[in-house]
């Protein structure tokens, strides 16, 4: 090869290595960065206040601070109760000239107790934050506004709707905002969950979550006077668990874990009934009637044929399964951050979120991409962080998203 060729060719190559890469949106990096030191203050505001599920009290502030704030950034503004939940549903909706529906959403609950807050209040320490619910997800609640706030800023308005929903109860399962989450997702174009990722990442699939009841109905005598009178549920219930421990599928990625047993309350009394309680995670949904079926077949092998055996699979959170619309979605949001000099991953994540609510396997509608948060981790511990350089190029990526999903379809 000649030196002018290679020179040509290399100049070739830099020109459509170039073309890949988008230019920074500048004017939106630093109006990002100026949120930055107001984002961190509200933040210590939410983590500071109490939010367990179960604590009504606490719920309800932070949900008065959160509908404040959908009202001043121009939304409409509908606060929904959540039977059974102790705290109300947000739901914000700002209108635009476009035609794709946008929904944001992500819960405000957290796992842990009243004092909590007291205990170990909000405190930064490098480019770390730390205090309950400050990943998940009250850091992922602040760049939804802030977000908001930016995107009103620039003027932009090429959505039909952008929908909001902080709801109340995702640490337990969701049971009283699951029906919201599939009603306004019916809806959407796009669904963007705002759970804390771990690294530079975006969540492209999670579990679903059942519980496995097993019950045993024997017959309760006296352990010392009479016990071949007695029928005992707790030796069954043993040889249950022993023939129930292999009803995950590795080849599925389901797992059943045995996690709670319950059997007898008197040590003189051979127990009339013993319960066990699995833990089940699938990424496909059809694993539930699956291991109900098994479930149903292996339990008719007793070890006392005088006992009574059921076995129920319930399920408590549908999986988000893995799809081909939200990898593409993952790949824009990867295309964002390449132009701060960044990449994303798209993964798959082991444990359920309310995706799973907004996700329909059915129609595949609407696209949904989770892990949209402040990064951090520890969640659940406390240890839980939130990595506070991860506040711009997280706003930044939220902005560019919502544009990019806006305009998607309509070149
Ligand atoms: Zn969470």
């Amino acid at each position: 090869m000649k030196k002018t060729t290679l020179m040509l060719s290399l100049i070739a190559a830099m020109a459509v290595s170039n073309t890949s890469f988008s230019q920074t949106d500048n004017g939106l990096l630093q109006a990002a960065q100026k949120k930055k030191a107001d984002l961190v203050n509200d933040l210590g505001r939410l983590v500071n206040i109490d939010s367990g599920t179960d604590d009504a009290k606490g719920l309800g502030q932070v949900e008065a601070v959160l509908a404040q704030r959908l009202k001043e950034l121009g939304a409409q503004v509908e606060i929904v109760a959540a039977p059974p939940a102790a705290g109300k549903m947000v739901i914000g909706t700002v209108a635009g000239s476009g035609s794709k529906n946008i929904m944001l959403m992500i819960h405000y609950d957290t796992v842990f107790g009243i004092g909590e807050a007291a205990r170990r209040p909000f405190k930064v320490s490098g480019n770390k934050a730390y205090g309950p619910g400050v990943a998940d997800a009250k850091g992922g609640a602040l760049i939804i506004l802030y977000a908001l706030d930016l995107i009103r800023e620039r003027g932009f308005r090429e959505f039909k709707t952008l929908t909001v929903l902080f709801n109340p109860d995702e640490e337990k399962s969701s049971l009283g905002s699951r029906d919201m989450i599939r009603k306004l997702s019916a809806d959407q174009d796009y669904v963007l969950v705002f759970e804390p990722p771990e690294a530079d990442r975006v969540t492209v699939g999670t579990n679903g979550i059942a519980y496995v009841y097993l019950s045993v109905k024997g017959l309760a005598s006296h352990a010392g006077s009479a016990p071949e009178a007695g029928r005992n549920a707790a030796v069954e219930l043993s040889n249950q668990i022993m023939q129930l421990k292999d009803l995950g599928s590795p080849a599925k990625g389901t797992t059943v874990n045995w996690t709670v047993i319950q059997a007898g309350d008197r040590v003189n009394i051979i127990p009339e009934k013993a319960s066990a309680t699995a833990d089940m995670r699938m990424s496909d949904l059809s694993e539930i009637e699956r291991v109900q079926q098994d479930a149903n077949r292996i339990v008719l092998k007793k070890f006392i044929p005088e006992t009574e055996v059921s076995v129920k699979v319930e399920n408590r959170r549908p999986p988000f399964s893995k799809n081909a619309a939200s990898d593409e979605l993952a790949a824009t949001a990867d295309r964002i951050y390449q132009e701060l000099g960044k990449n994303i991953q798209p993964v798959v994540m082991r444990y359920g979120t309310d995706a799973g609510f907004a996700y329909n396997p059915n129609t595949g509608k609407p696209v949904v991409l989770d892990g949209m948060g402040i990064v951090g981790d520890r969640i659940h511990s406390a240890d839980e962080w939130a990595d506070l350089d991860s506040v711009v190029p997280r706003l930044y990526l939220t902005v560019r998203m919502i544009e990019s999903m806006s305009k998607a379809g309509s070149k």
